[in-house]
């Protein structure tokens, strides 16, 4: 499959009061054309802040330390300013968690789409501007598309909004949306409606999406493979049905275990893994996930695990090691099974 993105070795830390936090520590996957790639992790794994890299919008206290991001031809690293504002919104689209944060509440969501446009088709001509909207508006489902065309962004509910956002993120047809935990604050019903129509709008534009999220239920319902972050570091990749079937990390199995059921609600779920994520401005030398690993041992501590591979699958964690223990090892022998 045709590689649209690929992000290799990546390292981005910022300048913080309290020294420097090393958000992003070697990060490397990659997006094909058309599909959807889930990246998963509890806040302050980094993959917001990878996701921020990948476009170029970095606080100023931020440096990409090393690493490069390929698309269609440049390293997105090495692009300055001028050439990133050419990608971003026409070639790379992104949707936030909140969308008020990045629409203009002075201005109707109709002509904020128009404008969207506009930076990029300056040819384009005030109705085929309008006309486009409103199919954009069409598309996403908001009713009477006509009349909100004119609506400020407060008049509209949160799903509505994040579907205006999503209208403006197709406008010009990228070909790679990043979606940041965009249903997150939306209640499961709307969720569910805005990840069906992400689905059908990427099969309709081929468009490929990298879809961040702490909810690996979502990754179920959305993506075709999946990245696991943690501790600025990929744990765990893998095809979706792989990572349910064979999961190869114990971070991966306490994120699988707090999949909600019926009578669980947020709270509950995201206590499910005792203990919190480590001090980036400190990381720790070994396995970031050691602290709260139950099968952590001396040498995971002490040394980071290299990845072990299986097809299109690979993970970092000493009990896949071919001298790993057979007690008290959950992972003892998946990794033949995931090979097959
Ligand atoms: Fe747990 Fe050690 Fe594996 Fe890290 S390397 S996930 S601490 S067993
Ligand atoms: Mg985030």
């Amino acid at each position: 499959m045709e590689e649209i993105l690929k992000v290799e070795g990546l390292k981005t830390s910022f300048m913080t009061s309290s020294g420097e936090v090393q958000a992003v520590r070697g990060v490397s996957f990659t997006v094909h054309k058309g599909e959807i790639l889930g990246i998963v992790g509890e806040s302050g794994s980094g993959k917001s802040v990878t996701s921020m890299t990948i476009l170029r919008l970095l606080a100023d206290t931020a440096r990409i330390k090393e690493g490069s991001i390929q698309f269609e031809g440049k390293d997105l690293t090495k692009c300055n300013e001028k050439e990133m504002r050419a990608i971003r919104g026409q070639k790379i689209a992104m949707i936030f968690q909140d969308p008020m944060s990045s629409l203009n509440p002075l201005i109707p969501v109709g002509r904020q789409v128009e404008e969207m446009m506009k930076i990029h088709h300056p040819e384009l001509k005030p109705e085929e501007l309008k006309q486009r909207t409103l199919e954009l508006f069409e598309q996403v489902r908001i009713p009477e598309p006509e009349k909100r065309l004119k609506s400020y962004p407060h008049e509209f509910s949160g799903g509505m909004r994040q579907r205006v956002m999503i209208a403006m993120a197709l406008a010009n047809h990228p070909d790679l949306l990043i979606a940041d935990e965009p249903t997150t604050a939306l209640d499961v019903t709307i969720q569910d409606q805005i990840l069906k129509q992400l689905r059908t709008l990427q099969k309709q534009y081929d468009t490929s999406i990298i879809f961040i999220t702490h909810d690996l239920g979502v990754v179920a319902e959305l993506c075709d493979r999946v990245v696991v972050m943690y501790g600025g570091l990929v744990m765990e990749e893998a095809g979706i049905d792989e990572i349910f079937e064979h999961p190869l990390h114990p971070y991966t199995l306490g994120l699988l275990a707090s999949i909600p059921g019926i009578n669980k609600d947020k709270a509950e779920r995201l206590q499910s893994i005792p203990g919190s994520p480590p001090d980036m401005t400190n990381p720790p030398k070994g396995c970031p996930f050691a602290p709260r690993c139950p099968y952590a041992r001396n040498i995971c501590a002490a040394e980071c695990p290299p990845y072990v591979q299986a097809g299109g699958h690979r993970a970092m964690c000493w009990l896949l090691q071919p001298d790993a223990p057979a007690e008290g090892n959950p992972l003892y022998g998946k990794l033949a099974a995931a090979e097959k």
